[in-house]
């Protein structure tokens, strides 16, 4: 029996896992940090892998990481939780160890295809993914394809343009829709009208996160309210391209802002009806939550290794 290693690499730690075939339920897990201020991460990546290898005959190694990166070549670009992985090689370089196939995408492109193929998109061969939390990341399959693009960078979806005098993106360029309707970009509007004078039951907080306005909207706060509107309402817009470009059946919200429920998925279904070009659009348009929260990463690893590997 051949088995597939997958691997989820996030913000503090990486997880490892192995599978055995048409199974999602890992025989063996391993985690490790993947801090900063720590570095020897790919050996220690390479050491986790190793602890679970030994369970199974492994005929390839599935990785989910964040981006910047270039799935073509394997190569991670930059990722700013791990500094000392500048155009790094990785799959190059766990081939070469372990001796069978490694194929890598983005976290947000490995979500989506967990999505389509275990989870909220089963079913589907024309998915939107999109994932809210401190950015906003988007998978899409189309017509039964991941799609990666040329480069791929394909499916960016965060960072398409709403206003181009808009907020400030993590990115650096203005008015993206992550720049409007992530979680701090929702906190930032809260803090920022605080300043203009705006009267709210979250003057006077140190830190405000978008969970905290979540719970002053549900208390009736309205700034806390009109917070989760305007997200509402600009990611409608930006939905509503997305519809245009790739017509998909069916929506999926991933990402802990968009746990937030009605307070922003009312706003936005109402922005996306006014917004999309046609209403056909939305005939049997199915919207829906992700389905396989903290597993996504590693069970789209699982499903990329599956696709790509021997
Ligand atoms: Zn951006």
């Amino acid at each position: 029996m051949s088995h597939t290693v997958a691997v989820d690499i996030g913000g503090t730690h990486i997880r490892v896992a192995l599978y055995e075939p048409d199974s999602v339920t890992p025989i063996a897990h391993q985690r490790t940090r993947s801090l900063a201020n720590e570095p020897g991460v790919y050996d220690r990546l390479e050491k986790a892998i190793e602890s679970v290898w030994k369970n199974g005959h492994v005929r390839a190694i599935g990785i989910a990481s964040p981006g910047p990166l270039d799935p073509h070549t394997g190569t991670i670009l930059a990722t700013p939780n791990i500094p000392e992985w500048q155009n790094f090689p990785l799959t190059a370089r766990l081939s070469e160890h372990f001796n069978v196939p490694a194929f890598l995408d983005n976290d947000a492109n490995m979500a989506g295809l967990a999505e389509w193929q275990f989870g909220a998109g089963r079913g589907h061969e024309n998915i939107v993914y999109l994932t809210i939390s401190t950015g906003i990341g988007g998978g899409v399959i189309t017509q039964g394809c991941l799609l990666q693009g040329f480069r791929g960078m394909g499916a960016e979806l965060g960072h398409m343009t709403i206003d181009p005098n808009g907020p400030l993106c993590g990115c650096g360029q203005r008015g993206h829709i992550e720049s409007f309707s992530s979680g701090p970009s929702i906190a930032r509007y809260v803090k920022e009208e605080l300043l203009a004078g705006k009267r709210s039951s979250l003057q006077g907080e140190a830190e405000i996160t978008a969970a905290q306005i979540a719970d002053a909207a549900r208390a009736g706060d309205a700034l806390a309210i009109s917070a989760f509107e305007r997200a509402g309402y600009y990611l409608g817009i930006a939905v509503a391209n997305f519809l245009a470009i790739f017509d998909p059946s069916v929506l999926i919200f991933g990402g802990g802002v968009s746990q937030v429920g009605d307070l922003l998925f009312k706003p936005f279904e109402e922005s996306l009806r006014k917004h999309t070009f046609h209403p056909h659009y939305l005939d049997n348009l199915v919207i829906t939550r992700a389905a396989l929260g903290d597993d996504a990463g590693l069970l789209g690893a699982l499903a990329l290794a599956r696709m790509k590997g021997p």
